[in-house]
């Protein structure tokens, strides 16, 4: 099991990612440490985004906000403007939160513990292993989708995800070493996204490849096994472009409680299988001759866009109207950027 382990972080100390919160493992010898609060916030983003994606988020929010104590003042309003195009905007709203519980409640200085890290609003037990692991260099086991793939193909586990999820689990545990575990827990992930990954693992290459049972076996391409997902059901909505006669735009801010929410967006009515019309306000209607669509993690959505130009005296009964020069699409999320789009490209609207 050791030996694995080691393997692996020979690998890693000349193949490691670059990455912008990364220390690399030559600076991490020399006695380097990372910053916690920037290992928290790439976590945070990478929930559920990739790498590449992240990388530019991470730089923008650590020049706005460089210290947790920063970002904890920031304007909640300012944080999820930032944070638009990232998706799953819960983490947001959690973000600050979590910011804000550092700040009030550990002095501004992030616990090294996993057991307290794990009180903190947004931080679950895989971020929290993570944190734990890469910022303090704890033995905690992280086990993302990487290491799952990993796990199931070294040990050639047929056992379906999820159900696979706590064998992995034990798996993972058992080759975590006490020495270096941040870096082998980064080791892991990175063979996992460059060497062992879904498709096509390149075996002939991979510092594990002597001891992995689904080589052996023959059966890494079709492992880990998942239980096959139901089909994702469609709901439609109907999204309300108001255009004043100044060059105004009518938006409002979504309910905090649901979907998008505290996010900036275009009016809309009620997400389902059957949306009742909500209008901001009374106008005469015309539908737009296409349909914003996106994919949520349950649902995929289907927007009918209506539009409307109105005069400057207009009174929504919702929402506030933002002058053209201070409305700014990148601030939406990206589902009411996708209706802006299909707007600016079929409307007369200068
Ligand atoms: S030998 Fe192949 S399947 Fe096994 S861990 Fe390495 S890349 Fe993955």
């Amino acid at each position: 099991m050791r030996e694995r382990s080691l393997q692996l972080l020979e690998w890693y100390d000349v193949h490691a990612r670059s990455m912008p919160w990364r220390v690399p493992p030559a600076d991490r010898k020399a006695g380097a440490l990372p910053d916690p609060y920037g290992i928290w916030l790439s976590e945070v983003m990478l929930q559920q985004t990739t790498v590449a994606a992240v990388r530019d988020y991470w730089r923008k929010f650590m020049g706005l906000w460089p210290t947790v104590t920063d970002l904890a003042a920031a304007q909640d309003a300012d944080v999820m403007a930032a944070w638009a195009g990232l998706g799953y905007y819960a983490r947001a709203r959690n973000l600050l939160k979590c910011a804000r519980a550092v700040v009030a409640d550990h002095g501004g200085v992030f616990p090294p513990d996993h057991d307290m890290l794990l009180t903190l609003p947004g931080i679950g037990p895989y971020t929290a292993a993570a944190v734990a692991a890469i910022a303090f260099d704890q033995p905690e086991t992280v086990l993302d989708g990487n290491v799952e793939r990993v796990m199931a193909r070294l040990y050639d586990v047929h056992t379906p995800l999820p159900a696979a999820k706590p064998e992995l689990m034990a798996l993972a545990k058992a080759l975590t070493p006490q020495e270096r575990p941040g870096d082998y827990a980064q080791a892991v992930m990175d063979l996992g996204a460059t060497i062992c990954t879904p498709k096509s693992p390149a075996c002939g290459i991979c510092p594990l490849r002597d001891d992995c049972m689904a080589r052996i076996a023959g059966t890494a391409p079709v492992l880990p096994k998942k239980t096959p997902k139901k089909p994702v059901p469609v709901r439609r909505g109907i999204a309300y472009v108001v255009r004043r006669d100044d060059g105004a735009w009518l938006l409002e801010t979504r309910d905090p409680k649901g979907l998008l929410g505290g996010m900036l967006g275009f009016a809309g009515s009620d997400w389902s299988d059957d949306p009742q019309p909500a209008p901001p306000l009374n106008a005469e209607w015309q539908q737009l001759d296409a349909t914003a669509r996106h994919t949520f993690t349950h649902f995929h959505l289907e927007l009918t866009i209506l539009w409307t130009r109105v005069p400057g005296n207009a009174q929504p009964a919702r929402g506030h109207f933002v002058p053209h020069n201070d409305f700014s699409p990148t601030a939406l999320p990206t589902v009411m950027r996708k209706v802006f789009d299909l707007v600016a490209d079929s409307l007369p609207f200068d």
